[in-house]
């Protein structure tokens, strides 16, 4: 049995934890306000107000604050656990830094346009939306009792961190590079035949083709044992919420991503279709790994679930090298990989052998070093 951290709220981990969240959240806020150009997404921008944000960043300063303090001064009782306090002061020195640019008072900055950026807003308030929407959802209807801090959360958080500041770096290269390259592919091919199609017939043809391309790589990284090494990394994962997917090789995210979207890219489907997918992919992805009983019924048979996912994370013999479909369950019934009679759910998650180190760093490593057999 896993060794569960129980940490209760009060005791200075969580506090601290969402204090340097919220603070390093604003000082970022601040500098997005200064360099809107470089730092904001063009189409997000026009969906929130900036209004809204100072407000949000006024409140995040607020608490931020107040925990950085509860923090401090219970790090200074307890001398026995340091980091406790160090969070506390570490958020505080964000906060100041907010402070002295200007927090929520800064005047936006000067805005042209077409700029290459990374989207920060974006990673703010993504961060934000997706932990409170999915804690939420997986305390109001979990499947297993676990805790927010449950094992092996601090790697899946850094994981988080770095596939939005890398998914922010793609968007930078998209921006620049894709849109210029893909520009002339809209009037040849299929691509006329594609938009001339209804809005959702296009998303469902999109999110087919995206998960056949995906289904074969997936299936790739289980099947030949240099890919597996990397893709081993996501199947570490011993417990599995919603921020258990974010478990993932940077190099896998990197060669997946533009093995799916350099084809739908080329296949012309419009714009609006092609954003839509982008989201649903991701909180599909998230949902799929999120600590939650929703059943579903038949729809399992046809669409990727919790539970369908659940099982190809599972360590149970049965379950090996199956469910590989990220969208389409069917597409696992139509190729003969799907797990048969998953009625019930898996009891335990992992790579058999358990031989994947904790730890970003480590994992990311892990790839490139040699395999003891
Ligand atoms: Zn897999
Ligand atoms: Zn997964």
């Amino acid at each position: 049995m896993l060794k569960e951290q129980k940490i209760k709220f009060g005791e200075g981990i969580i506090s601290g934890i969402i204090a340097l969240v919220l603070s390093a959240m604003s000082l970022l806020g601040a500098l997005a306000f200064y360099f809107p150009d470089y730092l904001t997404t063009p189409d997000l921008r026009k969906t929130y107000s900036v209004e809204f944000i100072r407000q949000l960043m006024f409140y995040a300063l607020i608490i931020a604050g107040g925990l950085a303090t509860f923090n401090i001064a219970r790090g200074l009782h307890y001398h026995g656990i340091k980091s406790r306090k160090y969070l506390g002061i570490l958020s505080w020195i964000l906060i100041s830094s907010t402070l002295l640019l200007g927090a929520n008072t800064i005047e936006v900055g000067s805005l042209e346009g077409g700029k290459p950026y990374i989207g920060l807003d974006w990673f703010i308030l993504d961060l934000l939306g997706s932990s409170l929407i999915f804690i939420t959802i997986e305390k109001i209807w979990p499947f297993r009792d676990q805790p927010v801090f449950r094992f092996g959360w601090q790697t899946d958080f850094n994981h988080f961190l770095l596939n939005h500041l890398l998914i922010g770096l793609m968007l930078l290269v998209t921006t620049q590079f894709i849109h210029h390259a893909f520009g002339w592919v809209s009037t040849i091919g299929i691509a006329p035949l594609l938009q001339s199609m209804p809005f959702l017939l296009q998303l469902f043809f999109i999110i087919l083709f995206a998960d056949l391309v995906q289904y074969w790589a997936h299936r790739g990284y289980h099947e030949v044992p240099f890919l597996w090494r990397f893709h081993a990394v996501h199947h570490s994962a011993k417990r599995m919420d919603w921020m258990a997917g974010s478990r993932q090789h940077i190099l896998e995210i990197i060669a997946t991503r533009c093995l799916v979207l350099v084809p739908v890219m080329m296949l012309g489907f419009s714009k609006s279709v092609v954003d839509a997918y982008i989201i649903i992919v991701g909180l599909q992805a998230v949902f799929n790994h999120a600590n939650v009983q929703f059943k579903f019924g038949w729809l399992q048979y046809i669409i990727v679930t919790p539970q369908f996912h659940h099982w190809h994370h599972s360590s149970d013999k049965a379950a090996i090298d199956k469910n590989y479909a990220a969208h389409f369950s069917f597409l696992d019934y139509l190729f003969g990989s799907a797990v048969k009679g998953q009625k019930e759910w898996p009891k335990e998650y992992g790579v058999v052998g358990d031989y994947i180190p904790e730890g970003l760093w480590k994992q990311q490593l892990f790839p490139f070093k040699k395999a003891k057999k």
